[in-house]
């Protein structure tokens, strides 16, 4: 026997609820209805008050997140103006928040036996690593080398000074976003991990692209995605060399 459910070929709405307000409780409220239907995809709370949520799945299942969104949910005060279009199946394997931070990022840039900048991403309390020797890139055609290197911890993020060898500058810092279709951090162990990034240079959609090898020494590629964030042509290195911190160059550091 065929099972009907197998049949059912998933569908994909984008939906903008306008709320009125911002309210986290909303989101919440979104997000526990949208996974008891079964349903993947994200939530966001924009900043003019409206909720955008892309929701896959069952067809009958988006059909009830529509009609539970069009009743008005109970916290919101009152029913919403509801606006939903088809889009493509992406593939999400899970039903996320966006826009809440993930943790911090830093960007510290490092003069050792050679210079290069490191890349680390806060995961479960420690500072994930890969060393990008020419740095990253706001430029989406523009792939860099990282190799992973061994986690930090947190409290060398704010490190900004001379060493034996050298000298780190922080390069650049701030918050950061998980991005994909894949919960975070399972992204980073199965190789292809996307997060956004809100530093004071880097912002927007990043991917870490793991090609070679596992673990400390594993070759990835950092790419920009392309989205309003995106600055084809640019070169975010050269043209913003300064410490976020202090506003020295790493010359100026190493030679101060
Ligand atoms: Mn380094």
């Amino acid at each position: 026997m065929t099972n009907p459910l197998e049949r059912t070929k998933p569908v994909a709405r984008r939906i903008t609820l306008h709320a009125g307000v911002p309210d986290a409780g909303l989101r919440e409220v979104i997000l526990a209805r949208a996974r008891a239907l079964g349903l993947l995809g994200w939530v966001r709370a924009e900043a003019d008050g409206t909720v955008l949520i892309h929701a896959e799945g069952e067809p009958g299942a988006v059909d009830g997140l529509l009609a539970f969104l069009r009743e008005g949910p109970p916290v919101a005060a009152g029913a919403g103006r509801v606006e939903e279009r088809t889009t493509a199946v992406e593939g999400h394997e899970q039903f996320a928040v966006r826009g809440v931070p993930a943790g911090v990022f830093v960007v510290q840039e490092h003069a050792a036996t050679a210079r290069h900048f490191d890349l680390r991403l806060e995961v479960g309390g420690a500072m994930r690593s890969w060393a990008v020797p020419k740095g990253p890139s706001l430029d989406p055609t523009v792939r860099r080398l990282a190799v992973e290197v061994e986690e930090h911890d947190m409290g060398h993020n704010a490190f900004e000074g001379r060493t034996a060898g050298g000298g780190v500058l922080v390069w650049d810092r701030g918050a950061y976003e998980q991005g994909g279709r894949v919960p975070w951090p399972e992204a980073l162990d199965r190789g292809h991990a996307v997060f956004v990034l809100h530093g004071e240079k880097l912002q927007g959609g990043f991917v870490l692209q793991r090609t070679r090898g596992t673990g400390v020494k594993a070759q990835w590629l950092l790419l920009k995605r392309r989205d309003d964030r995106a600055r084809p042509g640019s070169d975010v290195v050269r043209d913003h060399p300064r410490s976020v911190v202090s506003g020295v160059t790493l010359d100026e550091l190493l030679s101060g």
